[in-house]
């Protein structure tokens, strides 16, 4: 069976991971036997509605009874979802190796753009699951491409919980620890910021998260988790499968024609209006793609004014990011997460020209005139041409680390494709004892 639910917490608390750890306390006590490690994708982080970041779950076990458990799983996300705060829960229930083609479109469209509630139901029907929800019910959009979802890279992440006792209190972690921690990486990413010396790994919301340690394979997970240090009494850990870091929002190319709102992706252009600082230091420039003029910002935090300042008219660049809808005061544009600076155009000033002789600027005789040396006369026609250096590369220009989206692919991630394979017998899932 596979099961996939979404959409059960708020802002105020609750979080689907954590719905899928206590799911799966109760899976596992009743003898079920897990195929895969639980499954959190993520999906289109330009979706307007997505609590945090946009993440959905699933689960794949074999079942004696599977009817109970379905009704037993369905009993729990109507109880345990945050209903009250604003919770749309959606669960989807499939049978054997149903998932269809069309299952695995929808998860691919559900990365990068805005997919409709009925379409989801729809294919749910014609490939005989069951979907339960409760308030809009757009829960199941994200219940059905967590378990469609074709893994074409993986990364692993260890996620530790709260006890009861703890939620909305601040997390007792060691940020010296996590530093320390950091002498996993590249095999475990985007844990602290040596920067600012920020903890990547706790969110700092009410929800029962405590830390959630990203990485190459669970081995790896499990030696950086042991050395975190924290004086907090733990309700236990889950290893989940995900597709963070991997990127793949972006494999799809957003049309200019189109800029679907929401949408995510890479344009490709050329400059055609130059970098400009707004206020609260954003930066906006507009690219010419296919005929079309599209404004493309790049936000403070993400520190990539600084970066890109130097771009200039002509370059040539496949920008990455999420189409912004249009307000009353803007237009519909680009929310930048990376440019790419595929070719720099050359930047050319003039100046009068030089006489060699006498090693002196020459002077303009008046507009439309040539160019003559004060000193031994002689004459030139044009300005000299020069080409300054630029103060920018070509190369890959990434938002920094604390701005990251949970799917952005970090550079040492590039060019690598991974693949989790599970371990049954392992501390995959773990409830830890007074
Ligand atoms: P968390 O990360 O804390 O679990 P979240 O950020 O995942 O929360 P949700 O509360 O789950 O946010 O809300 C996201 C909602 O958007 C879900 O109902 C999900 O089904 C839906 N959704 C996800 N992707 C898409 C998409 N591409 N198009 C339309 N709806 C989507």
């Amino acid at each position: 069976m596979y099961v996939g639910f979404d959409d059960t917490d708020s802002t105020r608390g609750m979080c689907t991971t954590f719905l899928a750890y206590i799911i799966t306390e109760n899976l596992l006590k009743r003898g079920v036997r897990f195929l895969e490690y639980p499954r959190l994708v993520r999906l289109n982080p330009n979706v307007p509605w997505k609590t945090r970041g946009n993440g959905a779950v699933a689960l794949h076990f074999a079942a004696d009874n599977a009817d109970r458990v379905q009704q037993q799983i369905t009993d729990m996300i109507g109880v345990y979802s945050d209903l009250q705060n604003g919770a749309n829960p959606g669960a989807v229930f499939l049978r054997g190796n149903s998932i269809t083609p069309r299952m695995k479109r929808l998860s691919r469209d559900a990365l990068h753009k805005v997919v409709e509630i009925s379409d989801a139901c729809d294919i749910i029907r014609d490939g005989g699951g069951d979907a339960f929800s409760l308030g809009t019910g757009r829960g199941v959009i994200g219940a059905l491409a967590a378990i469609a979802y074709d893994f074409r890279d993986s990364t692993a992440e260890i996620i530790t919980y709260r006890s009861d006792a703890n939620l909305g209190v601040p997390r007792q972690i060691k940020p010296d620890s996590v530093r320390v921690m950091q002498k996993t990486f590249p095999d475990t990413f985007n844990s602290y910021d040596d920067g600012s010396g920020q903890v990547l790994i706790a969110p700092r919301g009410p929800d029962p998260v405590f830390y959630g340690i990203r990485g190459e394979n669970p081995g790896i997970l499990y030696r950086a988790s042991s050395m975190i240090m924290h004086t907090e009494r733990l309700r236990g850990h889950m290893m989940f499968c995900t597709n963070q870091g991997t990127g793949d929002h972006l494999q799809h190319t957003i049309k200019a024609r189109m800029m679907e709102p929401y949408s995510s992706g890479v344009v490709d252009g050329v400059i055609s209006i130059e970098p400009q600082i707004m206020p609260g230091g954003h930066m906006c420039f507009s690219i010419k793609s296919e005929g079309h003029s599209i404004p493309c910002w790049a936000y403070r935090p993400t520190r990539l004014p600084q970066k890109l300042s130097g771009l200039m008219r002509g370059d040539h660049v496949i920008v990455s990011g999420g189409v912004r809808g249009e307000s009353e005061d803007y237009s519909r544009a680009i929310n930048i997460e990376k440019v790419h600076v595929q070719r720099l155009a050359p930047h050319i000033t003039y100046k009068n020209p030089h006489c060699s002789r006498c090693n002196k600027s020459m002077k303009s005789k008046g507009r439309g005139q040539h160019f003559w040396c004060v000193r031994c006369g002689s004459t030139a026609e044009h300005r000299q041409q020069i080409c300054m250096p630029r103060t920018i590369s070509e190369g890959i220009y990434n938002a920094a680390v604390t701005a990251h989206r949970h799917l952005t692919r970090p550079p040492q991630r590039y060019n690598r494709v991974n693949h989790i394979t599970f371990e049954p017998d392992t501390d995959w899932f773990a409830v830890y004892k007074d």
